[in-house]
């Protein structure tokens, strides 16, 4: 891992109203101003702008810094660049390049304020805040920010509700589980709370939109933000009038109404670099196809590894009993089955799911343990996250919450060769959460296990801060499939949005793949599949998570075509590199994962006319394999040969293809 720090050549304007930062390739820019006494940004690609003037600033329990302030100066633009390794994530050999320049701003007394250091690469603009100590301070509350995006009217939006909190199952919301508003008007709010990240914007292009031939007439632009564990809180974004939206913080009532919805900010003061004494980087992803969102890197870019892995950590295939048969699987002969299944499926892991204290005990899961591991099965164990809020009666509780109980329950798991957990029912963005969320992640560090947190927050940049975090779930997910139809009437609709949004910033624990056709034990009652079985496969390289916990039941074995089993059971969940392909979410979406010898082209369709795309592959590959439906979403999968380096899939609604070589 290398950083280098370089100064760069680029042309700096001398006035201090405003000045701009461009990307390498000088496409991509920022310019940073203050009027009338309010810090601003405005973010442009070629000649669009992409994020319209808008409002810089922080308030603080030291001083009100989103008015009078005054831009007194701004860095000389750095080059940085840096190369890193990231074996839990879509992209394995990461580097960037970008240019970083920092702005100071004074407040009403001409004394320093704040600065904002921006870093711009070819697709993506961040920005942090860095709060200035007033007199002896080294510390402060920050009590609302005042950090806007400000799109064109015309611009359309795909975002997610932010849930109500203390509503949902047993008071767990909220944990970014609602349905994505597709191709929506600006101005509005969601369910009156605003949106969660990331959160995806179609700009039309002014200068593209009336010329043939140029490209693309709309530029993408995804928010998010990225650095946070314990030294901030996690941010939302409300709508602040019909063409803005602005970052606002947890509400009171998050967490059972416990804790503080203002983060709370340490202060570098004079003493120079403090390790988290700046605001966390808020990421804006631009480009004029899917591309750069999808295949983004910026929410590890920005951060470091926050303590070394305790050992090498081994990622895999896990069977998941609940999502089929429920609470009532989690009993010691069915898990035993699907230890059994995960070893007949060559997989790599079973997750133990909710209640297995009460009803197989901590010595039979002991003996569980030593039975999978004679199977070369390791096991996952679910947990109840909460101490004081939420209701929800699903054991073992009171577990995770304490350090020392905590510990003393994770001594038991690494003496058990358990290895791995899954937290449930957080419910909050607050400070204090964000807190708990990386403790849990370092301690289990120490006694050598992987994590798996649902009915959660997003991951903002945790594949890189902690080595052993798999993945969130943030996302409305498997568990809606078994408990309403209407979930299986758009689950094709809902994946086209997951790779290009939700999954583009970190790894989404969506437990699918199903191959029943109906969500119950005896594959005959239960919610209804609609989607075919090559879309299940086809879902499997689509959602990315270096342990995926897939909705596949030992019945599948006898009851789904085989070539279907086969898939299943070689398909990686490690990858070395990935390619956005074609999309648009809410109607279809492909895209290729590399494993370093094997490529994987996943393509499902969600509108009524089939999708008819020509592939891509290289030169040198003559024939592929081809999983395929046909109209009436009947697999099949035959090997083809490769035409003038292209192979033709054709995906009808509700259908999948893949393509493997
Ligand atoms: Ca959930």
């Amino acid at each position: 891992m290398k950083k280098q720090f370089c100064l760069a050549t680029l042309a700096v304007a001398l006035s201090v109203n405003a000045q701009t930062l461009s990307s390498p390739d000088g496409q991509l820019s920022v310019t940073v101003g203050c009027d009338n006494g309010i810090a601003n940004y405005m973010v442009v690609l070629g000649n669009d702008t992409v994020v319209r003037k808008s409002p810089l600033g922080i308030k603080t329990n030291m001083g009100d810094f989103s008015k009078g302030m005054k831009l007194t100066g701004s860095t000389q633009p750095q080059s940085v660049s840096e190369s890193y390794t990231l074996p839990n994530a879509k992209k394995q050999n990461i580097s960037y390049t970008a240019n970083e320049a920092t702005w100071m701003f004074n407040n009403e007394k001409d004394k320093p304020a704040f600065s904002v250091t921006f870093h711009v690469d070819n697709n993506n603009v961040a920005f942090k805040y860095d709060v200035k100590a007033q007199g002896d301070r080294r510390s402060c509350i920050v009590t609302e920010e005042s950090t806007f995006y400000t799109f064109a009217q015309d611009t359309k939006t795909f975002l997610c509700p932010q849930m109500t909190p203390q509503t949902g199952f047993a008071r767990t919301a909220p944990s970014y589980e609602t349905f994505y508003e597709y191709d929506a008007e600006m101005g509005k709010d969601g369910w009156g709370r605003g949106y969660t990240f990331p959160a995806l914007f179609k700009v039309t292009s002014n200068t593209l939109s009336n010329k043939k031939g140029q490209g693309e007439s709309y530029i993408w632009v995804m928010l998010s933000e990225t650095n946070i564990g314990g030294n901030y809180c996690a941010s939302r974004i409300v709508s602040a009038d019909t063409q803005s939206y602005r970052i606002a913080y947890p509400e009171q009532s998050e967490f059972g109404g416990v804790g503080s919805t203002a983060p709370g900010l340490m202060l570098a003061g004079a003493n120079g670099e403090i390790p988290h004494a700046e605001t966390p980087w808020r990421t804006i992803t631009v480009g004029r196809t899917l591309a750069p969102i999808a295949e983004t890197t910026i929410q590890w870019d920005l951060v470091k590894p926050q303590y070394e892995a305790s050992k090498e950590y081994k990622y895999g295939r896990s069977a998941w009993s609940w999502i089929i048969r429920m609470d009532a699987s989690c009993n010691y002969d069915e898990q035993k089955e699907y230890v059994d299944f995960a070893a007949a499926m060559g997989w790599e892991y079973l997750l133990v799911d909710a209640f297995w204290d009460s009803n197989i005990g901590y010595d039979r899961i002991e003996q569980l343990s030593k039975y999978a591991q004679s199977k070369g099965v390791g096991l996952f164990l679910w947990y109840n996250s909460n101490g004081y809020w939420n209701d929800a009666p699903q054991g073992p509780r009171g577990k995770m919450h304490r350090m020392i109980d905590r510990r003393k329950e994770m001594a038991w798991m690494q003496k058990a060769g358990i290895k791995g957990i899954k937290v449930d029912f957080v419910g909050s963005d607050k400070q204090q959460t964000m807190q708990m969320y990386e403790d849990i992640l370092a301690d289990a560090n120490d006694y050598g296990i992987m994590v798996i947190y649902h009915g959660c927050t997003l991951q903002r940049g945790w594949e890189r801060m902690y080595p052993n975090f798999v993945s969130c779930e943030a996302v409305r997910a498997s568990e809606n499939l078994s408990f309403g139809q209407h979930d299986n009437d758009i689950e094709a609709l809902a994946a086209t949005i997951h790779p290009v949004l939700r999954n583009a910033v970190g790894n989404m624990d969506f437990g699918g793949s199903a191959l029943n056709k109906h969500y119950s034990k005896d594959n005959k009652r239960g919610k209804t599949r609609v989607t075919s079985d090559v879309y299940a496969l086809a879902t499997a390289i689509l959602f990315q998570t270096p342990v995926q916990n897939f909705a596949l039941a030992p019945n599948n074995l006898d009851d789904a075509p085989a070539w279907a089993i086969d898939f299943m059971k070689a398909v990686p969940v490690t990858w070395k590199d990935m390619k956005f392909i074609d999309g648009y979410p809410g109607q279809y979406v492909a895209l290729e994962r590399m494993t370093g010898s094997k490529h994987y082209v996943a393509a499902v369709n969600a509108a009524d006319n089939a999708y008819v795309k020509e592939i891509n592959v290289p030169a040198n590959v003559k024939e592929v394999t081809l999983y395929s439906d046909d109209a009436n979403l009947n697999g099949s999968v035959k090997q083809v040969k490769v035409k003038k380096g292209k192979v033709k899939v054709t995906v009808p609604k509700n259908g999948g293809a893949v393509i493997v070589y």
